[in-house]
């Protein structure tokens, strides 16, 4: 895959794709190339220069829309968004200061479940203070940096989420469907900078990744294929993903925000950690230190319709730490997501830091 590939030469890589997986492509994707003209008056002309580097690329305009027919998500991209941004990326990751903050302290400082805390060698358990669901809780690593996990950490972190769920469903039996989340720092929705990840286990799975199972079983039924591997498949013959350890790694093109990424794998062992590591890597390395982690895993008891179900692990960027302008709007929320980054760019940063020891 050549490095300067973006998404304008998505539909003639697709056209070159062989016969059968141009027809997993379109039987998932719908892309629509269209152009959007403007006059610039010549008041604005130095400020559109300065700004976006050419006058050509901001009279004519190429944005590729992309929709997923599974799922309808969708993903409109147009690289010069990327450059309306007034404010200079940050170059240099956060430092905090090392105050102490409550979850420095979780003992005094953090609500205990009913069945106690689970402590590990870097791992504290606490109960929500303010739930969203009847089990919701924080898996709190003791480090407060969260952009400073090690592997070792993040492992610890995740085991005793695992551990979490199993003591639940030892409380509460009907509790069956486990979700981790991670937001990262502010931009994420995160009240706290301490490192900490959230865990929930409710009865009933939640509406998205029930939304999900359906339209995976609809393809089944449709196309008698496997949804998530099609999905996968696609994108590898892309450029945009590889296997990882059994973990089916990929840069989604209907991503929800900023350089998704896609992963899952029906093994729950240290290679899905490992990999998610090494994602947060690459987005450190381009400069992307607030991000959203979402972590579905398969129902802790057989449930009817999910017995294919992966663990599925999204993470994505959500914007500059000094950027006051939220990251989504309208669109996202109620329509289609708007993408600047260029995932061919993203998977190759990816795959290099996969490739590392
Ligand atoms: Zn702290």
């Amino acid at each position: 895959m050549k490095l300067n590939m973006d998404m304008v030469m998505l539909p003639k890589l697709v056209k070159k794709l062989p016969k059968k997986d141009k027809k997993i492509f379109h039987r998932i994707f719908e892309v629509e190339v269209v152009v959007g003209r403007l006059k610039i008056p010549p008041t604005l002309k130095s400020f559109a220069k300065e700004r976006f580097g050419s006058l050509k690329a901001v009279k004519k305009q190429t944005i590729v829309k992309v929709v997923n027919k599974v799922t309808f998500e969708g993903a409109f991209y147009n690289q010069l968004r990327a450059l309306r941004t007034a404010k200079k990326q940050e170059t240099q990751p956060p430092t905090f200061t090392e105050e102490k903050c409550m979850l420095c302290n979780p003992k005094n400082q953090t609500a205990e479940d009913v069945f106690g805390r689970i402590e590990s060698a870097y791992t504290t358990t606490a109960a929500n203070i303010a739930k969203y669901d009847g089990w919701h809780s924080l898996i709190i690593p003791r480090k407060h940096n969260p952009l400073k996990l090690s592997l070792k950490e993040l492992l610890d972190g995740f085991k005793t989420a695992v551990q979490w769920f199993k003591r639940v469903n030892r409380e509460d039996s009907r509790a069956v469907f486990p979700y981790l989340i991670w937001n990262c720092l502010w931009r994420a929705g995160a009240s706290q900078n301490h490192s900490h990840f959230q865990v929930m286990m409710s009865r009933k799975p939640y509406p998205k990744p029930e939304y999900l199972r359906l339209c995976m079983e609809r393809y089944r039924e449709t196309y008698g294929s496997n949804y998530l591997q099609d999905l996968y498949h696609i994108h590898r013959v892309l450029g945009l993903g590889l296997t990882y350890g059994g973990v089916k790694v990929f840069v989604y093109l209907t991503p929800i925000k900023e350089k998704e990424v896609f992963m899952f794998t029906h093994n729950w062992n240290r290679n899905l950690p490992k990999v998610i590591h090494k994602v947060l890597e690459a987005y450190k390395s381009l400069n992307v230190y607030s991000f959203n982690l979402s972590m579905v895993f398969p129902p802790a008891k057989k449930v009817n319709g999910w017995d294919d179900f992966p663990y599925i692990v999204r993470i994505v960027d959500r914007g500059l730490l000094n950027q006051n302008v939220s990251d989504i709007g309208a669109m996202e929320l109620y329509a289609s997501s708007i993408i600047a980054s260029n995932p061919f760019n993203i998977a190759e940063r990816i795959k290099g830091f996969l490739a590392s020891p």
